[in-house]
């Protein structure tokens, strides 16, 4: 009996997922492990610089979706947060310069500070760097976090609260990151993916998995299939929704981090295939 090969056209990993990997070592190993595509985390440029990493990047024939990512805008002084959108206006920069069309923010928040002044600082602060990414052909993408992160990572814990920003700011070079593993819980989900994309907002989507129980609020996210989140059911939702992009497989693991990465890529392509792949 002979199976159909499995399509990985449209998987896309995220630096992070072999974040012991350089940006080089990552190139390498995606390509050699057929992953067509790739999400460029900040920290995974930095040793190269943009120029570099954006050269590295063209010559690998990799696509790159997205680089991750912008953010962090809240502070609890008016100096703190202006320092925060001039980062984010190198960050356009630099995504600029590695060839990525998309910004994905998380957008902060600060403990002990009410949620609704994090949340105004939030759209005042991507107000303040729209005008650079517009310029720089850059979208930018607000990615809401689990409510766990609500704290000090990000005040906007919904796709609602996400859409209303952009919805807020006018939509226009605007767009919203669905995540998985930070919205999977919620009861409006399907709901404001409809509105996001008959909106024309859907900019990202990220997978991983819930491990049951979660050992460690960071660091601990599943391969697929793995845990507990409808990863096919809300990616349906999505496409029929109209999105039509990769699906960037974003996995925060030590345990994935502490082995051999090759092994770890050919882990995420059979739990690709089994959980997503067509
Ligand atoms: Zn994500």
């Amino acid at each position: 009996m002979r199976t159909a090969p499995v399509d990985f056209s449209n998987l896309c990993l995220h630096t992070m997922t072999t974040k012991p990997w350089s940006l080089t070592e990552a190139i390498e190993g995606y390509r050699e492990a057929g992953i067509p595509a790739v999400t460029v985390w900040r920290q995974h440029i930095e040793p190269f610089g943009p120029k570099k990493a954006g050269t590295l990047l063209r010559e690998s024939g990799l696509k790159v979706v997205s680089f991750c990512r912008g953010g962090f805008f809240p502070a609890v002084t008016e100096r703190e947060r202006s320092k925060a959108v001039d980062d984010n206006r190198r960050a356009i920069d630099e995504v600029a310069e590695i060839g990525a069309p998309l910004l994905v923010l998380v957008c902060g928040a600060v403990p002990g500070q009410p949620l609704e002044e994090s949340r105004k600082q939030v759209a005042d602060g991507i107000a303040a760097i729209l005008p650079r990414a517009e310029s720089a052909g850059v979208r930018l993408s607000i990615e809401p976090l689990h409510p766990m992160y609500a704290d000090s990572r990000s005040a906007v814990n919904t796709l609602k609260q996400a859409n209303d920003v952009v919805e807020t700011l006018g939509g226009a070079g605007l767009g919203v990151t669905v995540d998985v593993y930070h919205v999977w819980w919620d009861p409006d989900l399907e709901r404001e993916i409809r509105r996001a994309g008959a909106n024309g907002w859907l900019a990202s989507f990220h997978i991983s998995d819930w491990r049951t129980p979660t050992r460690d609020l960071l660091n601990d996210r599943a391969l697929m299939g793995e845990g507990c989140i409808p990863i096919r059911r809300i990616r349906d939702w999505v496409r029929a929704a109209g999105f039509t992009g990769h699906d960037e497989v974003e996995l925060f693991s030590d345990e994935c981090w502490s082995g051999d990465q090759t092994k770890v890529l050919e882990r995420i392509k059979r739990a690709y295939a089994t959980c997503l792949a067509e």
